[in-house]
């Protein structure tokens, strides 16, 4: 693999957020370890899974690699045409130049979306911002995008109160498009839609992968729901990656007992399989971001603690075949 192939590199990427204490003179009392030093890499045209439980601190890692927040640490290398530019160092001019090439798309269409704007200016914001288009040419751009995503072109001066979930998210897409992105955040894009049009949007975000050469950080909750879209799969547990690798071997050989437990729930359409299949389940809470344990994050849930895991904080080791994992067993 050449360092071409490669479009995003995060390393030892770290974002806390202060707990504070006191009304007028605020002292920092601790941080909120929302991401504790991750790494990881895309490559163009690729899909990496992210997926971990609500408050892990997947969605603040999407956010932190667009720099919607400005990271604690670390660093997020991005390949705009051949220069590797790190988006952690850049601001002003230079950052909004670099976001056109960077987009999200939020998890849920109702919140998302301006409720008093015409979905021909939700879309069509993007484009004055950036100063791509104005005027005739914007409102032609913005039937084109309508299209591209499935809509009538026609529905430009509706307003998003009129459509449903599954088309407002469609707009939700069209928005991100409009600048004409390499790389989308995707934050739980089906999480808040009906079951029924999930795997609409899913087979919508492949088309148009395919279309624009697009790459997706893929963000969900469940293994179930990044397993048809990902090539690569990261799970994350209290700030941390703890299993990284493609999605046949996540899937036929999970190595993290994390990994393990998340996978145990994710139904079999297989009866046989499903009827002999032993769920794991994990004992306890998540515990507070602000106060993780010592040693490895996941000792207080792990069926298969050990004393070394109390003590000493495992590496995310590559142990070969582009599987990466964090755990004293391997
Ligand atoms: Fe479990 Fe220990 Fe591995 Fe952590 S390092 S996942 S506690 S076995």
């Amino acid at each position: 693999m050449s360092d071409s192939d490669i479009l995003l590199r995060v390393e030892g990427l770290k974002m806390y957020f202060p707990i504070t204490r006191g009304i007028i003179f605020q002292r920092r009392i601790g941080d909120i370890k929302a991401v504790d030093g991750i790494n990881f890499f895309i490559r163009r045209g690729e899909t990496l899974g992210l997926v971990g439980e609500s408050g892990c601190g997947k969605s603040t890692t999407g956010r932190a690699i667009l720099q919607l927040y400005r990271p604690t640490a670390g660093h997020v290398y991005f390949n705009d045409d051949g220069e590797e530019v790190d988006l952690t160092t850049i601001k002003g001019e230079r950052l909004r130049r670099m976001r056109r090439k960077m987009q999200m798309i939020f998890q849920d269409p109702y919140a998302s979306l301006n409720p008093r704007m015409t979905v021909g200016n939700i879309i069509g914001e993007p484009l004055e911002v950036h100063n791509i288009c104005r005027g005739k040419e914007r409102r032609e751009r913005v039937q084109e995008l309508l299209q591209v995503v499935g809509l009538n072109p026609y529905f430009i001066n509706r307003y998003p109160h009129e459509f449903s979930g599954g088309q407002r998210q469609r707009i939700g897409v069209a928005r991100a498009l409009a600048v004409n992105p390499s790389f989308i955040v995707c934050d739980e894009p089906i999480s808040a839609l009906d079951v029924s049009i999930q795997a609409q949007i899913i087979n919508l975000l492949e088309e148009l992968q395919e279309q624009f050469g697009l790459t997706y950080l893929f963000i969900a909750h469940d293994l179930s729901v990044v397993r048809h879209i990902s090539n690569r799969v990261a799970v994350m547990y209290l700030g941390k990656i703890v299993e990284l690798t493609t999605r046949e071997e996540l899937y036929e050989n999970p190595l993290h007992p994390y990994t393990q437990a998340l996978l145990s729930a994710v139904p079999i359409p297989d009866p046989e399989v499903e009827e002999k299949r032993k769920r794991i389940i994990l004992e306890g809470d998540v515990p507070s971001p602000a106060n993780p344990p010592k040693g490895c994050n996941f000792n207080t849930r792990c069926p298969r603690v050990m004393d070394i895991c109390k003590e000493i904080e495992p590496e995310f080791k590559d142990i070969g075949g582009e599987h990466f994992v964090a755990c004293h067993l391997f």
